[in-house]
């Protein structure tokens, strides 16, 4: 039967008859069906990838994809007036992740399933996610995300474990989420949720009661932690996800016959940054009371975990105090104890130690010591991490230390997107780039071809037309066609520096009060969701919102500088924005920012970096090449150098800057003050003055003007379309597909 006719039957009726609400349920019945039929990927060993999150985004069209079926389905329902991409706006995402951690854990399923390797994803069923963001009064208002639907992807697996806490044991649910490869088998994204979660616990927003642990623990990811309840919860959050994903791992081993003294022969697992680093001490819990020795079971868990550091920044590095372990896990104690106890006896050094001497737990600590594997995800990153911050590590296991530059999937993050310049690279160079992203290469031979320039920049204003009237739609404004799109959709943190992309908005209204008309007009796209309890990330946002209210009102400016902050971002909106972006904002202080993933996404859809020299970007530099990129600021050395030395003081720049401080002083114009709310703007105004911990203002002025540049060289259009092949054609290495065949190939070994 044709995916038509098989619709009209699951319809009852004609396509062309239904309501679209109609088509998404047949379709998706379809689709899971079909999935149904796809051989489950097996081998002799078996990877599990434990992570806090899976930032999947909506799958309908992504599985249609990889069972090759959407340009079936898509053509099916045009016959009968019906499009695949209204159909889809029906689809809630999935809200299990919060930024690029997690996309990189749903990137890396999506690869792993393409690359034929067995390997399933761990996780938890968050019912609400991080939360909802809504803006009001030119702030971010938190609301609860619900996603799950009755007939939609999650299905009940009847598999449930026991979790024993010191104070009761929760039952657990499994459920799963089918993950297909591109043309090949498919694996299983596994989501634990407890048997009693009860929503109706919220209310306010996103409040609950945080110590209510058997009705909540699967409510929301990263439940607040500015009291100690909260950070209790994310204890048991995690202990919960560890606990079932040894458990599982274990049943999965005994039922293909071995003993789980011979786990590391059959399994790997991959721990996703400290969240999931309890999984050491529970497999070694769980082995010693089948009778396992406690040095055997230790060597057997030290030869199967494998641990990825996704951060430098120091108060991400987790350590829990010790008595929260005790109220929580108690029985996790002794092991970590011991633990703790072999590596003082070899290691004595306070340095090495997993418990300090301020009965805190390293949870890092723990995974370097008993994991055999240690991978950074950027070369920059991974070298930082080998020569300050975990250099006395790097210096006693040097072998376990490798870098594993991260990926995207071109899936997602090309086809599904971007049809419009996946057909043109189709055309160009024929489809192997979709199995092979380093054909992408092959573009290259069109670099004098104005032809195929003038198709990519005509593709690009397509995309930008595309968005401009799903902003007009979803976010009530109007955004010109022809204007520059700069980007910088993230989350929002200090180190990756949306406030000095403010500074450059108060710069550039400036300018255009002072009759310094741009070339072009402008429209600065943001989008980013704050952490609920991070303060000065809220006054951000707020400060960028009354610029968009300043700005888009002021009729003297708004023609030529606009502001869009779209309200929660998420892999959805970052589907729609990136395809249309000219910018690609990349601005982090050096060093700070590990990888970044968003920077490769521009990239392959033809967006110009404009960046600071960190994370990936510095790899992208190397591959596109100097005329390439816009890059500015200070190196990650020089910036590691003044932290080292506490030479940074923002009061140097903003005191003795004119420039500078005009810039500054604006946050607490008369005009905002009057527009936002004058606590907020004092607030983010005095941390910048005195303190700027994040040094935008080393780079502010660097930076206005190399983005002055990239705005100038946007007008010779051909020449920026050059670039924009360029970067195109020199972003296979960042293919998710190579990122996992490392993985495989240096830590996995799966056959
Ligand atoms: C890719 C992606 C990210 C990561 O973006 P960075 O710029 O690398 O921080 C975060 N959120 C969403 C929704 C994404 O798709």
């Amino acid at each position: 039967m044709t995916a038509k006719e098989e619709l009209a039957e699951k319809l009852h009726k004609p396509i062309c008859e239904a309501s679209n609400e109609e088509i998404y349920q047949a379709l998706t019945a379809f689709v899971k069906e079909r999935m149904e039929k796809v051989p489950r990927l097996s081998g002799e060993r078996k990877l599990y990838y434990i992570s806090a999150e899976f930032l999947m985004g909506k799958l309908l069209s992504n599985n249609l994809i990889n069972l090759g079926l959407f340009e079936e389905v898509k053509s099916a329902l045009e016959e009968s007036g019906k499009q695949l991409s209204e159909i889809e706006e029906l689809e809630p995402e999935p809200s299990l992740g919060n930024g690029g951690l997690g996309r990189l854990a749903a990137c890396y399923l999506d690869s792993a399933a393409t690359l034929g390797l067995p390997a399933d994803g761990v996780g938890l069923n968050y019912h609400f996610g991080l939360f909802l963001q809504q803006y009001r009064d030119h702030k971010q208002h938190e609301l609860p995300n619900p996603w799950i639907e009755q007939d939609g992807w999650l299905q009940d697996t009847g598999i449930s474990f026991e979790v024993p806490f010191r104070d009761f044991t929760l039952r657990s649910q499994m459920y799963d989420i089918d993950v297909a490869g591109y043309q090949n088998g498919k694996n299983k994204l596994h989501l634990f949720d407890i048997s009693l979660p009860d929503e109706e616990i919220v209310h306010d927003g996103i409040e609950f009661d945080k110590r209510d642990i058997r009705h909540n623990l699967t409510l929301f990811l990263y439940p607040d932690d500015s009291d100690r309840a909260g950070r209790l919860l994310r204890v048991y959050q995690q202990y919960f996800m560890v606990s079932n994903a040894a458990q599982l791992i274990l049943k999965e081993l005994k039922e293909k016959g071995h003993s789980c003294r011979e786990l590391s022969k059959y399994a790997v697992i991959q721990i996703n940054d400290t969240h999931p680093s309890m999984v050491i001490p529970e497999l070694i819990r769980l082995m010693t009371n089948e009778g396992v020795p406690m040095s055997e079971a230790i060597e057997v868990v030290t030869n199967t975990c494998a641990y990825t550091n996704h951060t430098i920044l120091a108060e991400a590095l987790e350590k829990w105090p010790i008595d929260y372990l005790e109220e929580a896990v108690p029985q996790l104690l002794p092991i970590i104890r011991e633990l703790d106890r072999r590596v003082k006896e070899k290691y004595p050094d306070p340095r090495f130690a997993i418990i300090d001497q301020q009965s805190l737990v390293h949870m890092a600590h723990m995974d370097i010591h008993y994991g055999f594997s240690v991978n950074g995800v950027a070369a920059l990153h991974t070298e930082i991490l080998k020569s300050s911050e975990l250099r006395d590590f790097a210096q006693i296991y040097p072998e376990k230390f490798n870098n594993k530059t991260n990926g995207v999937t071109f899936r997602r993050w090309l086809m599904h997107c971007d049809p419009r310049l996946s057909g043109l690279i189709t055309e160009l160079v024929g489809d192997g780039w979709k199995k092979d992203a380093q054909e992408l290469q092959k573009l290259l031979a069109f670099r004098e071809d104005e032809e195929v320039l003038d198709r990519l920049l005509a593709i690009k204003l397509e995309n930008k037309r595309d968005l401009c009237r799903y902003l007009e739609k979803t976010e009530g404004v109007t955004v010109r066609e022809d204007s520059v799109f700069d980007v910088q959709i993230k989350r929002l943190h200090e180190y990756k520096r949306q406030q000095m992309n403010a500074l450059y908005l108060i710069w550039k209204y400036l300018q255009i009060k002072a009759g310094n008309i741009p070339q072009r007009p402008i429209t600065q796209l943001f989008g980013a969701k704050a952490a609920p309890a991070y303060i000065i990330a809220k006054d951000i946002i707020h400060l960028i919102l009354c610029l968009q209210d300043l700005i888009n009102n002021a009729p003297q400016v708004s023609p030529w500088l606009k502001v869009v902050m779209v309200e929660n971002y998420n892999v959805t909106k970052a589907e729609k924005l990136i395809p249309a972006c000219d910018i690609s904002e990349q601005i982090s202080l050096a060093s700070k920012e590990a990888s970044g993933t968003g920077n490769m996404k521009f990239m392959l859809n033809g967006a110009v970096t404009l960046g600071t020299m960190d994370g990936a970007n510095v790899e992208i530099h190397d591959l596109v090449g100097e005329e390439n990129i816009y890059i500015f600021g200070r190196s990650s050395e020089e910036v590691i150098g003044l932290y080292e030395k506490s030479a940074y003081h923002s009061s140097d720049y903003y005191g003795k800057d004119p420039e500078i401080s005009k810039l500054v002083d604006f946050i607490i114009d008369p005009q905002l003050m009057r527009m936002g709310d004058p606590e907020n703007l004092a607030r983010l105004y005095k941390d910048m003055t005195r303190k700027d911990w994040f040094m935008a203002l080393l780079d502010v002025k660097a930076y206005i003007e190399k983005k002055e540049q990239a705005l100038h060289e946007f007008e010779d259009r051909r020449s920026w379309a050059k670039k924009m092949l360029t970067n195109i054609a020199k972003a296979g290495f960042f293919s998710s597909d190579r990122s996992v065949s490392q993985y495989n190939e240096e830590i996995w070994h799966l056959s």
